[in-house]
């Protein structure tokens, strides 16, 4: 067994000062204790206790290169060495903003924050003020960020029929009360809502693919129905790209599936692991910023070392005719294929979703899952004992069953991955 015992005792002695011990929520899930790490390289990390693990967390998703990629450090030193915040403009902003227009298909202006959940929060803010209609659609599984106005838990599924949707006490209830939810890819009640809503509603926003529940993938015909119904009820099609995008390919799943939204929100790979987010869309739209009448503050936005961090990963990754894109999708191929052959071979029922470099494993004897509550019904217990196995044998995974790869990761991570999973899955 490997000893943990360095980061139990800094657990321990965090959580004296640090509220949950923590920094996220999400962080105190993994078991038997959240890990402390000391170092990251390539697809690899190391912690307190010395122990080495290949990672699949990946910071969760913004490591699109790897841990500590030394280009990046080299290009965010040299650019902070001027200056890592100035709280007016510089160039970087403006390079980055143009490279986005050029490779995300609805981008035709970009603004930009720190994280995913202030992305979301403007996107929603901008599609309230261009329609003048307050309420906004979301589905049933998806995340969307943690701010009052869109965190949600799903009571048709998840609380059981309580009438309440906050996902947290303190939430103010006032701030959902403009939230309706829909099962995702359930095109009539889809159609039913907008039918009976469409002239109050502001935006239907989703996931491309529903990577925080399961990878499940839209069904046939879905996208092209939300972009006819924003459409058709003068609403906007909001793409949450956070996971996705600049991730799955360059232009992100709207690239990949040819979807057109009006409006996308991007984060985490954007930046390779520095804290930055935008949102990007329709001149028309994103000229309510320009115009003054919607507000996008932050004091860090558009800060040197995010924007220089995101120059450097988006120059790194379209590189080469995007030869790194083409390198993760063969890495994650064979990743995925191996780990199906193992589950098998160990008569392990299991279902694996992925978009790219980005996938979903789960415990299951369905052999698709289309929708959320299906999700549900997987073997929580059992994953969640297979990522304390994988963990003991050095494999980091997040209980939540979603891996992330990287462009460091390589064919020979792989094989070795494998092997220990081979044991961790003899331990289960
Ligand atoms: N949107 C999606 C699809 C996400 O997956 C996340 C975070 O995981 C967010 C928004 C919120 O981003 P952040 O955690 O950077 O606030």
């Amino acid at each position: 067994m490997r000893s943990l015992e360095k980061s139990e005792q800094l657990f321990h002695l965090s959580q004296e000062t640090l509220a949950g011990g923590v920094s996220s929520t999400l962080r105190n899930v993994m078991k038997p204790v959240p890990l402390y790490l000391e170092k990251g390289k390539g697809s690899r990390v190391w912690d307190v206790d010395q122990n080495e693990y290949i990672d699949y967390i990946m910071g969760y998703g913004p490591l699109i290169l790897g841990h500590s990629n030394s280009e990046l450090l080299e290009e965010v030193s040299r650019a902070t060495l001027n200056g890592q915040q100035f709280g007016m403009q510089h160039k970087a902003e403006i390079e980055m903003s143009r490279m986005i227009v050029n490779q995300v298909p609805c981008a035709e202006k970009v603004a930009f924050s720190g994280s995913g959940t202030e992305a979301v929060m403007l996107a929603l803010r901008l599609a309230r003020a261009f329609t003048g209609k307050q309420k906004i659609v979301r589905f049933e599984g998806h995340y969307h960020g943690w701010y009052d106005g869109i965190y949600t838990s799903f009571p048709a599924t998840v609380s059981g029929g309580s009438d309440s949707i906050a996902a947290t006490q303190g939430q103010s209830e006032q701030a959902l009360k403009d939230i309706l939810i829909v099962p995702w890819n359930d095109a009539q009640k889809l159609e039913a809502v907008m039918k009976e809503h469409g002239h109050e509603i502001a935006a239907i926003i989703t996931e491309p693919v529903l990577c925080n529940s399961g990878c499940i993938y839209p069904v046939e015909g879905y996208m092209e129905l939300i972009r006819r119904l924003t459409t058709e009820h003068h609403a906007l099609f909001i793409l949450d790209e956070v996971i996705t995008g600049c991730r799955v390919a360059a232009g992100g799943s709207q690239e990949r599936l040819g979807i057109l939204p009006d409006l996308t929100t991007m984060g985490k790979a954007i930046a390779g692991g520095y804290a930055l987010s935008l949102v990007a869309g329709r001149r028309d739209v994103m000229d309510l910023i320009s115009s003054g009448k919607v507000a996008h503050l932050g004091t860090l936005n558009g800060n040197m070392v995010a924007l220089s961090a995101g120059v450097a990963t988006l120059n790194i990754l379209n590189r080469n005719d995007g030869e790194v894109f083409k390198r993760m999708e063969s890495v994650s191929d064979a990743l995925v294929e191996g780990l199906g052959k193992l589950m098998d071979a160990k008569g392990l029922p299991h279902l694996i979703n992925r978009i790219g470099s980005v996938f979903h494993l789960m415990f299951t004897e369905l052999k698709e899952v289309q929708q959320y509550p299906q999700f549900l019904t997987r073997d929580v217990a059992q994953y969640t004992a297979f990522t304390e196995a994988a963990l003991q044998e050095g494999v980091l995974l997040r209980p939540s069953g979603l891996w992330y790869t990287s462009a460091a990761h390589s064919m020979e991570d792989v094989e070795e991955t494998l092997r220990r999973l081979e044991k961790a899955i003899n331990r289960i």
